[in-house]
């Protein structure tokens, strides 16, 4: 239907009829207009599968679920740094959701790892915002392609799960755009999702559901979203001030009230008929996008795509230590420790938990294999040692030749709704790991986690294979790498910090009763914090092993020199050095060599993940632009390129940095400096031009002004202190000053020369 058909629909409806657009018929659907032919749709979660409920709705994962396929998390898939596969993930999802007639799938769910102890920290990418854009982009792209809308959530500053409906994220304005908005920026411009789920909280001081600085102001008006806006679930407060705001749907139902209260505000003359308006056009533009291409003839092949999640996984998974005990030889006896190897855990809790359709499991896989053992070593409804399981696992680790210990989070220990409390693996399961490397030298670890874990017992075991949480066919992933069927690709998304309280929002996490949670580190969240720190942490952001190596070298750049609204090239030479095929992430960093304002030593600005078989050489390349150079400027609200050197970066994860160039990068547009007689001596020497006016006044200065007695009695120490004070004092006075220390200047030579260095960029007096 086009804007015009859609508007005179508009103009048909009662206001009733209008107002009742603005909220669900139930926990799944919008409302249906009978009189007028106007159909419901149905949303449904995912965002790693489809949670369609057919009978008692709700959002928290609590009734029951059609049976779907269960990828990877998301805090799994985005280790796999690999755009092309969340597109053909999200291509698999938008085809379910087809074929099982849902208009929207509600994700991907792309909140920033503020800290390791999120809830929910499973169903998001990671801690930067270059990666988690990137890849939340590929997913909506993926799911749009057939036709069905996503909802890309929670916008904004959704970050912890405690008191999330009246938590008050207290953001600045830097952070707020460099870290927290900046990957909803990137999917809205460039892949246009048809909604957004607006956040349960609220941002500096306004709920998010009916915050019009946020929903309209920087949604719609700055990053050009052209779909609805609807509500988490439940987010509503005042649902006139939500419409004005820019919020189009309340989700779920409110029975009518809240219908009503908007009815009322039009007929009390409080909301102009025309915002509403609005708002049911854009309802009704959603509705019959999905109606007018809906693909009855869509086919949902659940082996199919069960079989399709096994790469998924198996791209995903990360090796974090191998001293040399994988892949398992063909002849090695094994045993598998752990009751994760015969019942994994896939997935976490709450709104995005799938009905599996079937799960595979390690011991199954190797069920043929005479060589394999297996002990349960504890029983995971249990958060207790069980001391006859443990004594079995110790005496079948004992036998074997290596030991496969699979351990990571019970269910229990990271879910939507709460946040956890520390790092730690569960006592038991530190228990049963102790006691297993005390009498098996080979010890080698699966995790199942959605988050980080601390590893007190790291230099005591042999390997560590981060599992995540590889939905329904990680252990078949897993198996396969254990014994060399697949290599090992995955890189870590988030930094594994060794302690708890490392992490840069360890002292102003989760809030308290007032609700007021300061986001004090700022921009340096994650890595941005550790490296710029220069912080030891158990394994850094975008680390990962292969079962091969790879050597950087020859870095081109097409220009040494560029202005902001250039772009630059360079590409890198990798070579797989080992005797195996392998895949790997090449990384890019950018760092701004030296900056007036405090920034993250690197950040992320490029990344490809390249498959090179054994002895070969890729050249990667890749192209960056203003936005890969610029910071947040809060003078201007907008982002600026300050001019200077800037290092182009390649890592093999944020902390090893294994070949690099340098380019120079100006603006195109300049920030004018306005001189005052407030203004910095060192500050005006930082522009050539004024530098060179100042200089005579100067040295006038100088000559005349404060100046150490060089007569008075001291040691030459004093001296040289005096000396320095004199000089620090000097460069960082203001203008001013040469009025205060010194009798040769007048006030009129000040303006004059203020006149004379603002002129010189370009600055008059009325500007
Ligand atoms: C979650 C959303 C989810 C919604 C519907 C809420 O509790 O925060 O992510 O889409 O429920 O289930």
């Amino acid at each position: 239907m086009g804007k015009r058909e859609i508007k005179e629909l508009v103009a048909g409806m009662t206001l009733e009829e209008k107002a009742g657009l603005c909220s669900g018929s139930d926990f799944w659907h919008t409302k249906a207009v009978e009189r007028l032919g106007i159909p419901k749709i149905m949303v449904s979660d995912g965002p790693h599968g489809l949670r369609k409920q057919r009978l008692t709705g709700d959002h928290l994962g609590v009734n029951e679920s059609i049976k779907a396929v269960c990828f990877p998390t998301a805090s799994c898939m985005a280790a796999s740094f690999d755009r092309e596969l969340l597109y053909k993930v999200g291509q698999r999802l938008g085809n379910q959701c087809q074929a099982e007639n849902v208009a929207v799938l509600l994700g991907p769910a792309m909140n920033i790892k503020r800290s390791p102890l999120c809830g929910r920290n499973f169903e998001y990418f990671s801690e930067d915002p270059y990666l988690t854009g990137e890849l939340a982009k590929y997913h909506v792209m993926g799911v749009q392609s057939k036709n069905v809308g996503t909802s890309p959530k929670h916008f904004a500053c959704n970050n912890q799960e405690t008191r999330r409906n009246s938590q008050d994220s207290i953001v600045d304005e830097r952070t707020l755009r460099e870290i927290y908005l900046a990957a909803f920026e990137t999917v809205v411009r460039d892949a246009k999702p048809w909604t957004m789920m607006c956040s349960y909280n609220r941002l500096n001081g306004e709920l998010v559901s009916q915050n019009k600085k946020l929903l309209t102001d920087i949604l719609r008006d700055e990053f050009l979203h052209d779909g609805i806006v609807m509500s988490d679930w439940g987010a509503v407060s005042d649902r006139v001030k939500g419409i004005e705001a820019g919020l189009d749907l309340e989700m779920p139902s409110s029975y009518g009230i809240r219908d009503a209260e908007i009815v009322q505000a039009v007929k009390a003359g409080e909301l102009d008929e025309q915002v509403l308006d609005k708002t049911v056009e854009r309802m009704l533009e959603l509705i019959y996008k999905y109606v007018e291409n809906r693909d009855e003839s869509a086919v949902w092949d659940q082996d199919a795509d069960h079989e399709f999640a096994v790469e998924v996984a198996g791209e995903s998974i990360v090796l974090l230590k191998n001293e040399g005990v994988l892949p398992l030889e063909p002849d090695e006896r094994f045993a598998l420790i752990g009751e994760f190897a015969e019942n994994p855990r896939v997935q976490g809790g709450g709104s995005s938990h799938i009905n599996c359709h079937k799960i595979d499991s390690v011991k199954e896989y190797f069920k043929s294999n005479k060589y394999v053992t297996y002990a349960r070593g504890y029983d995971i409804a249990k958060d207790e040692t069980d001391e006859e399981l443990l004594e079995e696992a110790i005496e079948t680790a004992r036998r074997a030749d290596k030991a496969v210990l699979f351990v990571g989070l019970p269910d229990a220990y990271e879910c939507e709704g709460y946040d956890r409390k520390n790092l730690k693996l569960p006592d038991y399961q530190t228990k049963l790991i102790e006691e297993i490397i005390a009498v098996q030298p080979n010890t080698i670890i699966v995790m199942h986690n959605g988050a980080p874990v601390e590893m007190p017992w790291i230099h005591e075991v042999k390997a560590v294979l981060e599992g995540y949480l590889g939905g329904q066919v990680g252990a078949t992933a897993i198996a396969q790498m254990l014994v060399g069927k697949m290599s090992p690709s995955g890189r870590l998304a988030e930094t594994f910090p060794l302690r708890l309280e490392d992490t840069p929002s360890y002292l102003y996490y989760g809030g308290d009763f007032y609700d007021e949670v300061e986001y004090r580190e700022g921009v340096f969240v994650g890595y941005r914090y550790y490296m710029s720190k220069d912080m030891p942490v158990l394994f850094p952001f975008g680390y990962g092993l292969t079962y091969t190596m790879f050597k950087y070298s020859n870095v081109v750049v097409d220009k040494t020199s560029i202005m902001d609204d250039e772009t630059v090239t360079v590409s890198v030479d990798v070579k797989n050095v080992g005797n195996r095929d392998g895949k790997e992430v090449v990384q890019l960093y950018v760092a701004d060599v030296e900056s007036s304002v405090k920034r993250p030593v690197r950040e992320l600005k490029g990344f490809e993940k390249v498959a090179i078989s054994a002895g070969e050489t890729k050249t990667v390349t890749f192209t960056l632009d203003k936005r890969s150079f610029a910071y947040y400027n809060t003078r201007i609200h907008d982002w600026y390129v300050e001019e200077g050197d800037f290092e182009l970066q390649f890592g093999q994860n944020a902390r090893d940095i294994v070949a690099k160039t340098t380019i120079h990068v100006a603006p195109k547009n300049p920030l004018l400096f306005r001189v005052t007689k407030d203004t910095l001596v060192a500050d005006i020497k930082t522009n050539a031009k004024m530098a060179e006016i100042l200089e005579p006044f100067i040295d006038k200065y100088n000559n005349n002004g404060l100046d150490s007695d060089a007569d008075v009695e001291g040691s030459a120490k004093n001296e040289a202190i005096t000396a320095q004070m004199i000089e620090a004092s000097n460069r960082e006075m203001p203008l001013r000053h040469c009025l205060s220390f010194s009798k040769s200047f007048t006030q009129e030579e000040l303006d004059d020369l203020i006149s004379r260095l603002n002129e010189a960029q370009g600055i008059t007096e009325s500007q």
